[in-house]
């Protein structure tokens, strides 16, 4: 199903009088749930009728990811769309992912590849998850906090990353992780609305829009400070244990 499809499928559903998207937890955990990855899913649209006769359609994660996508389109809602990036980096991997990595901006490779992560610090991450954690990286959802390259990959500035965050939240909404991890000063400081540095804010659990969320050292960092893999293993060691946990 590519863009113009799902925004004929929305479009045709507005018609039909549909006024709202069920996001109910209870949809999700039926016994002919969702398929747990993109290729396998059939979209398909469950009107149902609510008590007060308001109609809507329950969509799979993958159907509302797939909405978000379109919704910011080839976006121009913040500068970077004029600063030379390529194209827009959405997010990667599993809709229904018990566990999610929120990073900071695509770099380079990422804004050829369309593809979070991609890079020698994506290498890095994928060796954390699959290495490290033993999930494959397809199992898990990758997404940065805003969805441009900044050029010269300077950090994000407080108007790009306004413009952003309300995607990223959107994808948290829908995917509902057990646990995120927040990859970096960035990425963790923008979560949590904080200004404490990363040293203080790893090592410990947030509780974070119904998820458990662990900051942890950004793989770039690691790169240039092999040292610290110990201390993000340490928390890597958290993050499977509240994964066994819920
Ligand atoms: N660094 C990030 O924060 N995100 C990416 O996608 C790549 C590198």
């Amino acid at each position: 199903m590519d863009r113009d499809d799902i925004t004929e499928h929305l479009r045709f559903a507005r018609e039909l009088g549909v006024d709202g998207v069920s996001t109910d937890p209870s949809w999700r955990a039926r016994e002919d749930a969702a398929p747990r990855s993109a290729e396998q899913a059939q979209p398909e649209p469950h009107p149902e009728r609510e008590p007060e006769g308001r109609t809507t359609i329950a969509l799979t994660a993958v159907d509302a990811l797939a909405a978000v996508r379109a919704d910011i389109g080839d976006c121009t809602r913040c500068k970077l769309h004029t600063l030379g990036r390529k194209q827009v980096v959405f997010g990667v991997g599993n809709p229904d992912a018990d566990l999610m990595f929120v990073g900071e901006a695509p770099g380079a490779d990422e804004d050829i590849q369309g593809i979070p992560f991609v890079g020698r610090a994506g290498q890095l991450l994928t060796d954390i998850i699959e290495k490290g954690l033993k999930i494959p990286r397809s199992d898990v959802y990758i997404a940065n906090v805003i969805k441009c390259r900044p050029p010269q990959n300077r950090n994000p500035e407080p108007d790009e990353v306004a413009t952003c965050e309300p995607f990223l939240f959107q994808q948290i909404d829908i995917i509902k992780p057990k646990v995120i991890v927040a990859l970096g000063k960035f990425g963790a400081q923008t979560l949590l609305r904080t200004l404490e540095p990363i040293s203080k804010l790893r090592g410990r659990v947030f509780e974070y829009r119904g998820s458990k969320l662990i900051p942890t050292f950004h793989p770039a960092y690691l790169l240039r400070n092999p040292s610290s893999k110990r201390e993000v293993w340490e928390d890597m060691k958290l993050v499977l244990k509240l994964l066994a946990e819920s």
